[in-house]
């Protein structure tokens, strides 16, 4: 094995927790596992959540049909606008559809449920405010499909005191005073719930994201959280170098001083972003060591002027989860934590501590 990507599920419940605390109304919590559940693999966080939380959240219908094949009978809402050619399959596997727009309401099928985003400012999905009145119309119309919620997502909450959330929450609260108190009705993703505290009685769930694998939506570190994915990899090869030998494609690195240089079986194929190339460290032995050279497709190198630091086969931690972090990388090339850890390659084997 090349490497190995180290899902820490004690740590994944240890963020549950931290949530929980941070919303401070005892809300559902919806756990957004889009997207291979941001890299961390849907299938086994899923699986180890079922119980923990009442509802999953998923981008994709495909998503949500992996999820019912790995038999997970929790609630799934799907956030992408249904489409006529596939809504049977909402019926077969159970999935609760987004109505984000009027026009999906005609889309619908009896015996689908759905919830009704609103856009209260995100502007990408969802239904004007404007329209409520048709919603109400279309709802009592529909005698056959059930609506189980009603939601809309923030533009600016991963930095607390932000105003266009505070706009949102109150164009959001005019909104759902249209619909029976007993709506089932939510807003908050990570930003809201820790920079805003999920705060308003009528929020009666959460989705949570980001946070859930250990990391703070913006730049506004969330003490408590611990990143749950470490990855492994070894030297899989050691050379000697002498002061100005370079290294890798374009001799992009050149030695300042002798010593070693080991090759690492992980590259950008794997979802080490090039462009990471000579700003990071991993960890060998506990020592931090200075990646070095133009990371290739499949490979990457670390030096050291000590040649006893490292041998053939010593294991090499590109994260840790403590010192390493997504959010480390993701900081040196001017992205988010959620662009790191979903890029990660599928080919990537993943082990989870249980
Ligand atoms: C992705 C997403 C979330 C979760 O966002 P985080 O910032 O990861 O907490 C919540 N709601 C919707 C609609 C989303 O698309």
């Amino acid at each position: 094995m090349r490497s190995e990507l180290i899902i820490d599920l004690k740590k994944l419940d240890h963020n549950l927790e931290v949530i929980k605390t941070a919303a401070q109304n005892n809300p559902k919590i919806m756990a957004v596992i889009k997207d291979d559940a941001y890299g961390h693999g849907a299938v086994k966080v899923s699986q180890h959540l079922t119980s923990k939380v009442d509802w999953f959240c998923v981008a994709t219908l495909e998503e949500g049909i992996e999820l019912r094949n790995a038999d997970i009978d929790n609630p799934i809402l799907i956030y992408e606008v249904p489409d006529a050619e596939r809504i049977l399959q909402f019926k077969e596997h159970n999935l609760t559809a987004t109505v984000s727009d009027l026009e999906n309401f005609e889309t619908l099928i009896p015996g689908i449920n759905y919830q009704i985003n609103f856009d209260t400012g995100m502007r990408r999905l969802g239904i004007a405010p404007t329209n409520v009145e048709q919603v109400l119309q279309k709802m009592t119309e529909l005698k056959d499909n059930e609506c189980v919620g009603v939601y809309t997502h923030f533009s600016s909450a991963d930095e607390p005191d932000n105003e266009r959330v505070k706009q949102q929450m109150n164009l959001f609260a005019d909104v759902i005073s249209k619909f029976p108190s007993s709506m089932f009705v939510h807003i908050s993703n990570s930003g809201g719930i820790f920079h805003y505290g999920n705060t308003g009685s009528h929020l009666k769930g959460i989705r949570p994201g980001i946070c859930l694998y250990g990391y703070s939506s913006g730049d506004t570190k969330i003490s408590n959280l611990m990143p749950i994915m470490s990855w492994k990899s070894h030297i899989m090869q050691i050379r000697k170098v002498e002061k100005g030998e370079g290294i890798g494609y374009g001799h992009f690195w050149k030695a300042p001083t002798s010593g070693i240089v080991g090759t690492i079986p992980v590259g950008y194929g794997d979802g080490l972003p090039r462009l990471l190339s000579g700003k990071i460290s991993f960890k060998i032995n506990g020592k931090l060591l200075p990646q070095i050279g133009r990371i290739s497709m499949d490979y990457c190198a670390v030096f050291s002027k000590d040649e006893q630091s490292f041998s053939v086969k010593d294991d090499v931690y590109l994260l840790d989860g403590e010192e390493l972090t997504a959010k480390y990388w993701a900081d040196e090339i001017d992205t988010i934590a959620y662009e790191i850890t979903t890029q990660v390659h599928p080919k990537v084997k993943k082990t989870y501590l249980e």
